[in-house]
């Protein structure tokens, strides 16, 4: 409790005998005369009057109720040094990135929480100076009259696949829905018992199929279906036969699928549509590194199949966005379907996937120039030698490092059970628990995330990028605890 003492000038003068350091509302200060404090002045050099207001009003607002809550503030706390500092980090948390840049060491290549694949530098770099001015996004130069956006990644992206059309829409879910609705609206919709797939979040094949107005048809069994299964299935209600890429998940054993070309044929005796979702959608036959399920999108349009759709940020390296090829009259129906101006994508995207699909065009650099395919393309001696640099310059700080044969995964849905090989650097002392070692990495500048296996951080150098290697062992040396 306080009395005032008007006699020696001065109120709040505490008479509890314990409690003299504990604060009352009464001892907040007033917003007026803080912001005139000295201490407040830099901070409000640096960010700014009305923001530096907002904040300090809204530190002594959470300060307010916590004392109401019977929480203790000391009245140290409410000093203007003090209180500035509080306020310093209220802008800091303000004004910082959300999205913070990460060094990816963890070994998965396309990290659905990690953003999924990091863009071609040159891509960013020619996306954002168009993005930051007027472009001719819908306008045709030379004729001067309105245009379709995506006609300017269209041809690019016919060339790159050989598919007579294509289209692009906000993400791989979103091409699937629409695909569905435009062709199979009220209609029957074949697919294997096999391809019941969740990819993540709600989105469940069967769901997806209900939303989009379809019926659908399941065929065959867990592991085996036939070409005949979907050949039997066909009424006068059939609109389309699907086949889902099991991306995320692999079915092995007693198994039997029918292939892309069984389907396409009976589509094409039946005159029923076949379409593909293709999920991860590489571009490049990446058999060559030791992928050998992940078809490629120019392989599969050359099987004939009616439309294939695919993400832009999984195996193509490329902005979010999902991508459809195929037949020009079946593209047409999708773009006239009012769910396209819902799921088109913007200007940003259309021109980051404009300049990725460019670095396509020249197939001797493109497993250079695109980072989702050099990561992938490394070779593991490359890999092992980058690890045993990064062990040599942490030895130098005092970091034992011991290096290990492990395995990097593409990760993002795409290729199960098929690994790259890789060396990592492990690494069991660094100060603390593992799980708090890997909070001080995570919560650093940059964050780095790592993996945690057998009570040791695990480093794996195939997902740095270039020039990650030395903020890598920066990031260690200071995530360091004695
Ligand atoms: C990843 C995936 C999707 C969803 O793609 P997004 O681009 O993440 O929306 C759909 N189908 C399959 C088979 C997938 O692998």
């Amino acid at each position: 409790m306080s009395v005032g003492c008007p006699a020696r000038g001065c109120y709040a003068v505490r008479v509890s005998k314990t409690a003299t350091n504990i604060a009352t509302p009464r001892d907040l200060p007033k917003l007026d005369a803080l912001l005139g404090a000295a201490p407040f002045a830099a901070l409000i050099a640096s960010s700014g009057r009305d923001l530096v207001t907002e904040e300090t009003r809204l530190a002594l607002d959470a300060l307010r109720r916590e004392i109401r809550d019977g929480n203790h503030v000391f009245l140290s706390e409410l000093a203007p040094d003090a209180l500035a500092v509080r306020v310093q980090r209220r802008l800091e948390r303000m004004l910082g990135p959300i999205q913070c840049r990460v060094i990816n060491a963890t070994g998965v290549i396309l990290h659905t929480s990690l953003g999924r694949a990091p863009l071609p530098p040159s891509a960013v770099e020619a996306a954002a100076r168009e993005a930051a001015g007027y472009s001719c996004l819908e306008l045709d130069r030379g004729s001067g009259k309105r245009s379709d956006r995506d006609k300017l990644v269209n041809a690019l992206i016919e060339r790159v696949t050989g598919a007579e059309a294509a289209t692009v829409v906000n993400n791989n879910a979103a091409a699937t829905m629409i695909i569905l609705n435009s062709l199979a609206d009220g209609a029957e919709v074949v697919c294997s018992r096999a391809h019941m797939v969740e990819i993540g979040g709600s989105y469940r094949m069967p769901d997806v199929m209900r939303k989009a107005g379809c019926k659908l048809v399941e065929v065959g069994c867990t592991n085996k279906t036939k070409a005949r299964d979907f050949e039997d299935a066909i009424t006068e209600h059939t609109a389309m036969l699907l086949k889902v890429h099991t991306s995320n998940y692999a079915i092995v054993g007693f198994t039997e699928e029918p292939s892309l070309e069984e389907l396409v044929e009976i589509g094409r005796r039946r005159n029923i549509p076949v379409v593909y979702d293709l999920g991860a959608g590489s571009l490049v036959d990446l058999k060559p590194y030791g992928i050998t399920r992940e078809p490629s999108v120019p392989d599969l349009v050359a099987t004939g199949a009616d439309l294939v759709c695919f993400s832009g940020d999984k195996l193509l390296g490329g902005p979010q966005a999902g991508i459809i090829v195929g037949r020009t009259g079946l593209v047409q129906r999708i773009k006239k379907n009012a769910l396209f101006r819902m799921m088109r994508c913007d200007k940003f995207t259309l021109s980051l996937l404009e300049h990725t699909l460019k670095l396509y065009l020249d197939a001797s650099t493109v497993t250079r120039s695109v980072p989702t395919l050099a990561a992938i393309a490394r070779p593991a001696e490359q890999v092992a030698k980058l690890a045993r640099s990064i062990a040599g310059r942490l030895a130098k700080r005092g970091i034992t490092a011991t290096l290990a044969n492990s395995t990097s995964q593409i990760g993002g849905g795409s290729t199960p059970g098929e690994e790259l090989p890789t060396t990592v650097l492990v690494i069991d002392k660094l100060g603390g628990s593992p799980d708090a070692a890997a909070k001080r990495l995570r919560m650093g500048t940059p964050s780095v995330f790592c993996r945690i296996e057998n009570d040791a951080l695990v480093f794996d150098p195939r997902t740095l990028l270039p020039g990650q290697d030395a903020e890598l062992v920066n990031a260690i040396a200071a995530a360091k605890q004695a």
